[in-house]
């Protein structure tokens, strides 16, 4: 039987590697809902939407259209605004330090986990984010909650950035996670935390393949 599958956790702590390689394994779709808010950022810093008027808020929501595109040459997905691949540009510095404050505006939040339950409707899927299964998929039949240590994330992190030629201090990664960990958990609306029934990973020491065989066998026992 094909389930649901919700990974949340603190920034950059391997969500959207797990994820998509578990969606791989078991022939499932992949959802990255961090992309979803970035996109979001993205279009509200191109467009000059002003954070603190909900009319403003509501009015560009409606000119959103996100989508994720499978790119056979990169075997990943995706990301588009508008018909615009921006999959590049919202993995930059500028979206990390605005897209926590972007997604704590209670609209941007009810636009996308509307969007996001939709998706649900198709059975056989990993979603990875803050509120997958807290709100977005409180029923999901596995729920994992991802944590590492702060400097392997950071580490971690620094390599991603770097292998897009985008070089970045170590400090000003580690300032922009606990930025964005402290705006999360602390945030009104559906702060990040670990659902009552979801399995807790640790990835500080573990490889990889370890962190998907935890999934993996969780998804079918
Ligand atoms: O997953 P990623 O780090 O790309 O997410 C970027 C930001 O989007 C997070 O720091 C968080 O503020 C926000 N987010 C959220 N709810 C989600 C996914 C992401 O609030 N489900």
């Amino acid at each position: 039987k094909k389930i649901i599958i919700a990974i949340d956790g603190y920034s950059a702590c391997g969500k959207s590697t797990t994820a998509k390689l578990v969606a791989n394994k078991l022939g499932y779709i992949y959802i990255d809902t961090g992309a979803m808010y970035r996109a979001v950022t993205l279009y509200f810093l191109e467009n000059y939407v002003s954070l603190t008027d909900p009319h403003a808020v509501v009015q560009a929501l409606a000119n959103i259209h996100i989508t994720f595109i499978h790119n056979p040459h990169l075997q990943k997905n995706e990301t588009y605004l508008n018909g615009l691949n921006v999959e590049e540009e919202i993995r930059k510095m500028y979206i990390s330090d605005k897209v926590s404050e972007v997604s704590t505006i209670s609209e941007v939040r009810k636009c996308m986990v509307e969007q996001q339950q939709k998706m649900g409707k198709k059975r056989g899927l990993v979603m990875d984010g803050r509120d997958i299964g807290t709100c977005v998929f409180p029923d999901a039949e596995l729920k994992i909650f991802m944590t590492a240590d702060m400097m392997i994330r950071a580490k971690r992190r620094q390599e991603e950035l770097l292998e897009k030629d985008d070089m970045v201090p170590l400090d000003d990664i580690i300032k922009n996670l606990q930025m964005r960990d402290h705006i999360d958990t602390t945030r009104a609306q559906s702060p990040l935390r670990m659902a009552d029934d979801a399995y807790l990973l640790d990835n500080t020491h573990i490889t990889i393949d370890e962190q998907i065989d935890f999934v993996i066998n969780l998804a079918s026992s």
